[in-house]
């Protein structure tokens, strides 16, 4: 069939294989044209690595360290007639990419947040690699069923305490206007918490644990974000920003856990924000990253998902060195966004920008061709009037 874009408000509901493939291939460029890592964990678990920075993270591991490595996601798989979710297709050009260079890759596609997906995981770990050296940990999702209790929490992107009023973009449309979004009750915070938190984080980590496959000086890592005071309400310090403090809380209880294990250690980095399926469907955020990607691509700093997971593998991770803790014992590889320059120019255009000077004021058009990519659409080499098989089996 013929696969073109389907937008449905933040989300495109068909993904091109051989665009996702193309996409996956330039990360892959990327990552060995920076040379070998050194240092570098050499026995890797993902869990969510098939898209945006766990996908980067599972690349910059094994085409940068040489890791083996072992992905966990959730996505719809293709059927006949009818394409499958990004992650899927994105998971299967890794494999291609990562078995045709001699690198161990296995994935397990399921809910991580399952106690059977862990068990099925350690299994495999047991039989093919004996230990773990990293576990990074991207899941973003909008739901978790609870793996004791049974009950579905969903969570919800709202403010804590008021209503928040600010500008949003209709990124498909281009119309820029005012959103209010009420409080989120306390149900919906502690759900927030209870799913996008680090509650999941710590039981993979003991589940591994008590399972003996964690290698000694094992690490793990998991990804936050911060950003500045004009998406404050809605991210830091809203429902989104709870959880992200548990996932905090977290890093240290695993660290504690990890240091004992022959000194190993947990940590968060705190990433730029980019354009992901998750990053898509936040009010407000998307027209701070239009206006974000402008000032810093004038500036030549700039940075996608692939740049920013190899700046924290080779700079920080696997640093000689040593990793940059911020002091609160965070990565920051959001340091270049957050530089008081690019704040200020974000500061300076916020208010000035309307439906009108959109495509002027801000990057709009590159947010647009980034968000296609994530679905396989705008690679170049790819021939989208070709008829294409949408039913591709998972490696
Ligand atoms: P993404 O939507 O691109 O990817 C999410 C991944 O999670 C996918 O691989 C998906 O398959 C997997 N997943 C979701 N539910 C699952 C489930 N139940 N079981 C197994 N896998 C599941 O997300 P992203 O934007 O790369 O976010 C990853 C992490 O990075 C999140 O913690 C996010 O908060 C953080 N982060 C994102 C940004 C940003 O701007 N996008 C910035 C800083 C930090």
């Amino acid at each position: 069939m013929i696969i073109k874009p389907k937008i449905r408000g933040f989300i495109c509901v068909t993904a091109h294989p051989e665009g996702c493939a193309a996409h996956v291939q330039e990360w892959i460029n990327y990552v060995k044209s920076k040379g070998p890592i050194t240092q570098a964990p050499k026995r890797v678990l993902v869990v969510g690595a098939s898209m945006g920075y766990g996908l980067a993270s599972r690349i910059t591991a094994a085409f940068g360290g040489g890791a083996a490595t072992m992905g966990v996601f959730f996505e719809r798989p293709s059927e006949e007639g009818r394409p499958a979710t990004p992650g899927w297709y994105n998971s299967i050009a890794f494999t291609k990419a990562a078995r045709a260079a001699g690198l161990y890759a296995r994935n397990f596609m399921g809910d991580a947040f399952s106690a059977d997906l862990k068990k099925q995981v350690i299994e495999a770990i047991k039989a093919d690699l004996g230990q773990i050296d990293l576990v990074v940990y991207s899941l973003a999702s909008p739901r978790r069923t609870h793996p004791v209790t049974g009950a579905v929490h969903k969570s919800v992107l709202k403010p804590i305490g008021a209503p928040y009023t600010n500008k949003t973009v209709d990124t498909d449309r281009g119309v820029v206007s005012e959103v209010t979004i009420e409080p989120a009750t306390e149900a919906e915070i502690a759900d927030t918490v209870t799913v996008m938190g680090g509650e999941d984080w710590e039981m993979w980590i003991q589940a591994l644990a008590d399972a003996k496959v964690l290698a000694p000086g094992a690490q793990s890592v998991a990804y936050s974000y911060i950003g500045p005071e004009v998406t404050w309400a809605i991210y830091k310090n809203g429902t989104i920003g709870m959880a992200k403090n548990d996932l905090e809380r977290a890093a240290k209880a695993i660290s504690a856990k990890l240091q004992a294990n022959g000194r190993g250690r947990a940590f968060i980095s705190v990433n730029k924000a980019l354009v992901t399926q998750s990053s898509s469907a936040i009010p407000v955020v998307p027209l701070y990253i239009a206006i974000l990607y402008k000032i810093m691509k004038a500036r030549g700093t700039h940075e996608g998902c692939i740049e920013q997971m190899h700046r924290l593998f080779a700079g920080h991770l696997c640093n000689p060195q040593g990793a940059k803790f911020d002091e609160a014992g965070r990565v920051r590889i959001d340091d270049l966004e957050m530089v008081p320059a690019v704040q200020d120019a974000v500061r300076r255009i916020w208010p000035a920008v309307t439906t009108e000077n959109l495509e002027a004021e801000t990057d709009i058009a590159g947010y647009r061709s980034e968000f296609l990519k994530l679905f396989g659409f705008g690679l170049a080499g790819v021939n989208y009037e070709a008829d294409t098989e949408p039913h591709v089996p998972m490696l």
